[in-house]
C-alpha cells in the first residue's frame, strides 16, 4: 500500500427529516446564501424545508445553477456576494450545484485575476467560503469532497481543494424519491465509475480499499435496478446514497494508484457534444477495460471473481467475462454503453480528442502514460 493521509472533515448529516439538522450545522450569526438550480426543489418540498430550517437565520437565494454548471452563472452569484457580503454558501441540489458552490466560494475571495485560472492552471485555493450542502442526487461524492467541475462553453475542467470541501452534508433519502429514472441511473452510474476508478489499476496490497471497494460496487450492482424497478422504495434510496457518498469521498483512494481517464474523456463529450456526465462514463469505461486489459489484469481477474463469482476459464475469457457483465449491468440501467447509442459517430472521437490535447492531459491512467491518442484508441473501441 502507498503511504498516504486522510483526513475528511465533512459532518454527515444522514436520514429522513434531516434537514432540519442544518438550523444547527450554520453558524446563528452567518449571512447564508442558499444556491440551487433550476428548479426541482421548489417542486419536491426541500426547498419549503430548508425555508423553515433557515427560520432564525438571516438567507437569501440565488438560483439557476445548471447542469455541468456554467461560469458565467456563477460568476453572477460571486459578484452578488461581493456586494451584499454573505459568508456562508448551503448548496442544495445535485453535484452540479455543489460543484457550482465550491467554484463561487474560492472565486469570491481569488485576487489573482479571473478565477477561471483556479480550473485553467489547476492552482491550489488556499481560502474559500464555508460550504454546507442539501444533496438531492445521489452521485458525484461532491459532498463531502474537494473537488469540482465547472464548464465555460465546451471547456469542462476540474479543481481539487481542501478549502472548498463541505462543512457538512445533509443526505437524506426522500429527497431522492422526486428524481426522474434517468438521473437515477446516471448517479448509480458515476458512483460505479468513481470507485472502479480507483480500484481498477495494478494491486499495491491494499485489502481493506480493495473490499471496500467492491462491497460498494456490489451494492451499486444489486439496489441500482432496483432504484428503477421499485422507484418508491426509501431502504433501496438510502443505500444508494451512502454508497456514491462512500465511493468518493477519499476513502477507498487512500494510499492506491487511481486511474480517471474514463472521467477525462466523458468531460469532453459532455463540454462538446451536451452527453449527461454518467452517460459519458458508461459509454468509455468498458473501452477504457478493454484497451489496459494487459495492464489491469490483475486487477480485473480479481474484480471478475470477487465481484460477479466468474472463476472458470482462462485468464482472457475471464476478463472478456467481467468486461460483458460490466455492459449489462449499465444497459440494465438504461445507460448507453457506446457512441452509436448516444447518437454519436467518428467525428466525435476527433474532437475530443483535439480537445484532451488542447486541455494538456498528456500523463492520465494509474501509470500516467496514456495520450490523447490513446484516448483516441479507446474512443474506437467505444464507437
Ligand atoms: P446535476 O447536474 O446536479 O442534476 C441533474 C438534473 O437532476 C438537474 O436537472 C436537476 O434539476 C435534477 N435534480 C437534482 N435533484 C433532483 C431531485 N431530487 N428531484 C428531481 N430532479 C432533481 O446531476 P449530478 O449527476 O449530481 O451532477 C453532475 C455534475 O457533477 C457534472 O457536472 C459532473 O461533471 C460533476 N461531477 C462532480 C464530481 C465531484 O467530485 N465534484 C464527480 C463526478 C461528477 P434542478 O437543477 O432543477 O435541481
Ligand atoms: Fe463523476
Amino acid at each position: 500500500m502507498n503511504n498516504f493521509i486522510y483526513q475528511n472533515t465533512t459532518r454527515i448529516i444522514f436520514g429522513e427529516g434531516q434537514i432540519k439538522g442544518i438550523a444547527d450545522a450554520i453558524p446563528a450569526n452567518a449571512k447564508v446564501l442558499v444556491t440551487y438550480g433550476g428548479g426541482s426543489i421548489k417542486k419536491n418540498g426541500v426547498y419549503d424545508q430548508v425555508a423553515a430550517a433557515l427560520a432564525a437565520h438571516t438567507w437569501s437565494e440565488f438560483g439557476g445553477i445548471e447542469p455541468n454548471p456554467q461560469y458565467d452563472t456563477l460568476m453572477k452569484a460571486v459578484a452578488r456576494i461581493r456586494e451584499e457580503g454573505f459568508d456562508f454558501l448551503l448548496a442544495v441540489g445535485g453535484g452540479s450545484v455543489l460543484d457550482g458552490t465550491k467554484f463561487i466560494a474560492a472565486a469570491v475571495p481569488y485576487t489573482k485575476g479571473d478565477p477561471w485560472n483556479i480550473l485553467a492552471n489547476f492552482e491550489s485555493v488556499s481560502q474559500a467560503l464555508p460550504i454546507g450542502c442539501v444533496l438531492t442526487l445521489p452521485a458525484t461524492g461532491s459532498e463531502s469532497n474537494g473537488g469540482a467541475v465547472v464548464s465555460r462553453g465546451s471547456d469542462k475542467l476540474f479543481f481539487v481543494s481542501e478549502p472548498v470541501r463541505p462543512k457538512f452534508a445533509v443526505l437524506d433519502p426522500a429527497t431522492t424519491l422526486s428524481l426522474s429514472p434517468r438521473q437515477v441511473a446516471n448517479g448509480v452510474v458515476d458512483a460505479f465509475v468513481h470507485t472502479m476508478e480507483q480500484y481498477l489499476t495494478y494491486p499495491v496490497n491494499a485489502k481493506v480499499q480493495d473490499r471496500f471497494a467492491e462491497g460498494l460496487l456490489l451494492t451499486l450492482i444489486e439496489e441500482g435496478p432496483k432504484a428503477l424497478a421499485t422507484p418508491e422504495n426509501l431502504a433501496v434510496r438510502a443505500n444508494i446514497m451512502w454508497t456514491a457518498t462512500l465511493a468518493l469521498n477519499d476513502l477507498i483512494g487512500c494510499g492506491v494508484p487511481q486511474d480517471w481517464t474514463t472521467h477525462m474523456i466523458g468531460h469532453e463529450l459532455t463540454g462538446h457534444f451536451g452527453l449527461d456526465h454518467g452517460r459519458t462514463l458508461s459509454i468509455v469505461l468498458p473501452a477504457v477495460m478493454r484497451y489496459r486489459r494487459t495492464q489491469k489484469e490483475g486487477k480485473l481477474l480479481q474484480y471478475a471473481e470477487r465481484v460477479f463469482g466468474i472463476t472458470e476459464g482462462t485468464a482472457e475469457e475471464r476478463i472478456d467475462k467481467a468486461i460483458a457483465v460490466t455492459i449489462d449491468f449499465f444497459r440494465t440501467m438504461q445507460v448507453p454503453v457506446s457512441l452509436t447509442d448516444a447518437g454519436l459517430d467518428a467525428a466525435a472521437i476527433d474532437k475530443a480528442v483535439q480537445s484532451l490535447a488542447e486541455h494538456n492531459r498528456t500523463g492520465m491512467g494509474e501509470r500516467g502514460d496514456i495520450t490523447p491518442e490513446d484516448c483516441r484508441a479507446i474512443l474506437k473501441l467505444a464507437l
